[in-house]
């Protein structure tokens, strides 16, 4: 079969993409991933420091990692799985957050959680902020961590889509980069770099996938490209799918960008520890010193601070982090730290963003954005997960159930096409 002519076509090779491609492959369904990027991946990329240091400047996280797929293609493929417990699960660094207060902390973060649990039985959605307890001295590091956890403030937030994440708490990392892994595993199936589709063109008898290399006739396609993406419309369907625009604008993606920055006299730190540089804002990064015991610190920062950096250039994420740990730590930690590599999510053409959260209201989107047209177009991602949004196994989880999708339409059509008109 030419390559211009295949039965399934993978639009997007990150990790829905690539899970769907290998399952399509296992069941002997010949399919091809077609990739905007001259990588496979997505937002999962890994890229290496002048130290040969592993960065991911997408996922690190091995989220729910003893349910994660993910893990048991790390162990089929040979990869290190590092189970060193995350920051987030230390106390941070005593000077930056003393003992009490973080305690304290803690407190708020978990009465929100709770209120969210018991907001989210009723009927009626709403903005998470609408749970903040008003004036409460903690609600700017609740709307920091938000800004962490979906890429976006709690006004911004649905409470019923963010009481549906489901996490066991256990996270682990890859020690050659999640990015790597997920590269590594998409090896195995065809595919098209370098190749953005234009445009699905789904009214004739087979489907027609426009891209930059020319059209491509298959029975189905698996859109695995981010809500964002679909969102803009930089894919057009033909004829137009209106109310899969709709929900794709029901997820918008958040935004959180990572800066590596190499740390002078790291040793003065214990392995994976986490400072808070200030308690009393939103437009704070989160800092994870030493990750895996590297002289380095990888910073986070999300939502409108992020979107106000990315504005700035690479530059402003350095500049705003020396300044922040200069207030944390003393103004000679600026001389001891330098800028090793930074992604701005929000203006990569093939993202547009990091991870999906939903508006309020609409969190019913991520389902109809899941739901297949007529049997040949069929939707994965991570923004098409109901309880593993905004992650690298929701994103496999979808593409493999994508795929089960296209084989049981193959097998259905086959043998309706196999049974003779007068039985
Ligand atoms: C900074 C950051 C930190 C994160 N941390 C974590 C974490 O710790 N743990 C975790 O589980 N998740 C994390 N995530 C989220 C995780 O990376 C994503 O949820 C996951 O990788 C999404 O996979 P996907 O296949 O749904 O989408 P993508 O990876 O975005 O794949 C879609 C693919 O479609 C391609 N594409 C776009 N447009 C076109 C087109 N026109 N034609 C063809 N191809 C196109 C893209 O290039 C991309 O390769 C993080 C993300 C970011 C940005």
């Amino acid at each position: 079969m030419p390559i211009s002519d295949v039965q399934v076509v993978v639009i997007g090779g990150g990790a829905a993409g690539v899970a769907a491609a290998r399952r399509l492959e296992q069941a002997s369904v010949r399919c091809l991933i077609v990739e905007a990027r001259p990588r496979l991946g997505g937002r999962a990329w890994t890229v290496s420091d002048a130290n040969g240091f592993t960065l991911d400047l997408g996922c690190g996280w091995l989220h729910s990692a003893d349910r994660n797929p993910w893990v048991s293609v790390a162990q089929e493929l040979g990869f290190s799985i590092d189970k060193t417990p995350p920051p987030w699960m230390n106390r941070p660094l005593e000077s930056s957050f003393s003992r009490v207060e973080h305690g304290k902390f803690r407190e708020a973060f978990q009465t929100f959680y709770a209120r969210l649990d018991e907001a989210a039985q009723g009927e009626a959605d709403a903005p998470a902020s609408s749970l903040l307890d008003p004036g409460n001295r903690w609600n700017p590091l609740l709307n920091a961590m938000s800004t962490y956890i979906s890429g976006a403030e709690l006004d911004r937030v649905s409470l019923k889509d963010l009481d549906r994440y489901h996490s066991t708490d256990i996270n682990w990392r890859v020690l050659e980069g999640y990015g790597t892994l997920i590269g590594a595993y998409g090896a195995k199936a065809p595919a098209m770099l370098d190749c953005p589709v234009r445009a699905i063109d789904h009214s004739g008898k087979r489907l027609s996938i426009e891209t930059g290399n020319g059209a491509i006739a298959a029975d189905q396609a698996i859109v695995t490209v981010p809500s964002a993406i679909l969102a803009a419309e930089r894919i057009q369907f033909i004829p137009a799918l209106p109310e899969k625009i709709h929900a794709a604008r029901g997820l918008p993606l958040g935004l959180a960008d990572k800066l590596f920055i190499s740390l002078d006299g790291a040793e003065e730190f214990s392995t994976s520890v986490r400072l808070f540089a200030h308690t009393d804002r939103a437009a704070t990064a989160g800092y994870h010193i030493r990750p895996f015991g590297r002289p380095m610190i990888e910073a986070y920062f999300g939502g409108r601070l992020a979107a106000d950096l990315e504005a700035g250039g690479d530059r402003a994420f350095f500049d705003f982090a020396a300044a922040e740990l200069a207030d944390a730590l003393g103004s000679r930690f600026a001389r001891r730290i330098k800028p090793i590599a930074v992604h701005r999510w929000g203006s990569d053409p093939f993202a547009l963003g990091s991870y999906s959260f939903a508006s309020p209201g609409l969190a019913d989107c991520r389902a109809k954005l899941a739901e297949p047209v007529d049997d040949r177009l069929f939707f994965a991602g991570e923004a098409c997960s109901r309880h593993d949004f905004s992650t690298a196994h929701g994103g496999y989880l979808t593409g493999v159930a994508a795929a089960e999708q296209v084989i049981a339409a193959r097998s259905t059509s086959r043998s309706s096409a196999g049974r003779s008109p007068s039985a």
